[in-house]
């Protein structure tokens, strides 16, 4: 296999959650839990005789979305219809956009092992999901409310080689979605969806050869088997002096192969043209400008960002900025920490509290520890007012209770005590208190002072700093003997 270069395009269909569908009023709902059926009206289910509208707010975040990977936005775009019969599609076609796409000439940059690369982005542009059909033995059922949700597609050119970029780019794209805001990036809930095509091509060539599509994955795993699977394939037929077929294939999770699903349809098996219900999409760039001036610092900037600023590992920086509530969740605690070293704030963000979330299946925006409190933890352990042991015990507390570190720390006293005085009279009170040791050790059995420092340790129930305990004995002890 080594002989071949693999070379993948990536078709990326991301839902934009807006309030309400591409071309109705109905609500956008989560196509998981909402009952079937029931965010549908005439037509998102494709009654005769209805009008579709734009929905401005879908418009707004494909242009959010185009402008983060650096398009060329077109003034005007066209949406088509893209005829097809399916039980899924009701109307029998689905509004898309063609020959003149929202937004060209774009370029996604990715890491892969830190390393940056860039793959170009050939087109963005609006469309509408369909229903969802659910098969059952000898029926099917079909739910209408995903029938209508704004849906995006993002297609790179063949610019990816290798399964890990592939990957890299995927999540790299779901980061960055979810960034924009314009999609949770929840991948159980299936709201992004990728189509993989590939081929191979002899390491020193340039050429495009025969691909094959891959059409409904639905995980960032099947998108990175099924390529593996078919690089292997291809590479196997090519070796052998076999043809690599042009075809749609399916990808069959069971097996973990790839599966001829139909021939490749060709663009006038869709008999595109355009949609005469719909006027010409308008963008003008007054609110092209609008829309740039609100874009969100970008994951891959935030990361400069974090490692220049606050001195992060690479690394950690990786996993802070991975998701947006994450990284806005660390500098919120850095801001209320002060004088907290940021890497010891993220460590107990994606360490302690992290794991704690983990267990509980809560996600970072609904802990019910705050940034600040989390800060004020840290602070705590880092001051040496408490240690880290003790730090998590009281994170967990605090996470199970909702009370804050100090409230916690407060009212248990656990806080060690680091006041010379107190831990002094504390001192003061056990040699009072056992004047048999006392006599012994003046008679020159000094291991007895180890005895009287597991005393004061009892009576401060194990609070007292160790140090200071051992300090104000020596110094009391020696206070002891007859001067000389
Ligand atoms: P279609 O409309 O048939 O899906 P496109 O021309 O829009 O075809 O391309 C779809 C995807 O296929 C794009 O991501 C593109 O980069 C990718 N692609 C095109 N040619 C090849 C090839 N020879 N090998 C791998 N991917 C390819
Ligand atoms: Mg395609
Ligand atoms: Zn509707």
């Amino acid at each position: 296999m080594s002989e071949f270069e693999p070379v993948i395009g990536l078709e990326i269909h991301a839902e934009l959650q807006t309030a309400s569908k591409m071309f109705c009023g109905c609500p956008v709902v989560d196509s998981t839990s909402a009952e079937p059926n029931t965010a549908v009206c005439e037509i998102c289910t494709g009654m005769p005789g209805t009008l579709p509208v734009i929905n401005r707010r879908a418009v707004e975040y494909a242009v959010r979305v185009a402008l983060a990977l650096g398009c060329q936005i077109h003034p005007t775009s066209v949406f088509a219809r893209k005829n097809y019969f399916y039980p899924d599609l009701p109307k029998g076609f689905q509004i898309s956009q063609y020959e003149l796409p929202l937004a060209t000439d774009g370029a996604l940059k990715y890491l892969v092992d830190g390393e940056a690369h860039i793959a170009r982005i050939r087109r963005v542009h609006l469309e509408e999901d369909t229903g969802k059909l659910f098969h059952n033995e000898g029926y099917s059922l079909v739910d209408y409310n995903r029938s209508g949700v704004p849906l995006l597609e993002i297609v790179s050119e063949p610019d990816l080689h290798s399964v890990s970029e592939a990957s890299a780019y995927a999540t790299a794209m779901r980061i960055i979605l979810q960034y924009l805001g314009v999609n949770s990036g929840d991948m159980e809930k299936g709201v992004i969806r990728f189509e993989a095509n590939v081929s191979l091509r002899r390491k020193d060539s340039q050429d495009l050869n025969t691909r094959v599509e891959i059409k409904n994955l639905n995980s960032f795993r099947a998108m990175a088997r099924s390529i593996a699977h078919e690089i292997e394939r291809q590479s196997g037929r090519l070796s052998s002096g076999l043809p690599v077929e042009q075809e749609t294939l399916g990808w069959d999770e069971a097996r973990q192969v790839t599966v001829p699903q139909r021939g490749k349809e060709e663009a006038n098996d869709y008999r595109y043209f355009p949609e005469p219900d719909l006027p010409p999409l308008a963008v003008s760039s007054g609110w092209i400008d609008e829309i740039r001036r609100d874009l969100p610092e970008l994951p891959l900037a935030k990361r400069q960002r974090f490692m220049e600023e606050y001195h992060l590992p690479a690394d950690q920086a990786d996993v802070l900025v991975g998701d947006r509530a994450v990284a806005e969740y660390f500098e919120a605690a850095v801001g209320a920490a002060g004088d907290a070293l940021p890497e010891k704030v993220g460590n107990w963000l994606t360490g302690e509290l992290f794991s704690l979330l983990n267990q509980a299946g809560v996600s970072l925006p609904d802990s019910p520890i705050e940034p600040a409190a989390l800060a004020d933890l840290v602070r705590r352990v880092e001051d040496g007012e408490i240690n880290a042991s003790t730090g998590k015990d009281v994170l967990d507390e605090a996470f199970r209770t909702g009370r804050t570190p100090s409230a916690i720390l407060q009212a248990a006293d656990l806080s060690q005590e680091n006041d010379p005085a107190t831990i002094g009279r504390l001192v003061d009170r056990v040699i009072q208190d056992n004047p048999k040791q006392v006599e012994t050790y003046l008679l020159g059995k000094e291991t007895v002072a180890q005895w009287f420092f597991g005393q004061v340790m009892r009576a401060s129930q194990g609070r007292a700093n160790p140090q200071i305990v051992r300090s104000e004995l020596n110094r009391a002890l020696s206070g002891l003997r007859p001067e000389q």
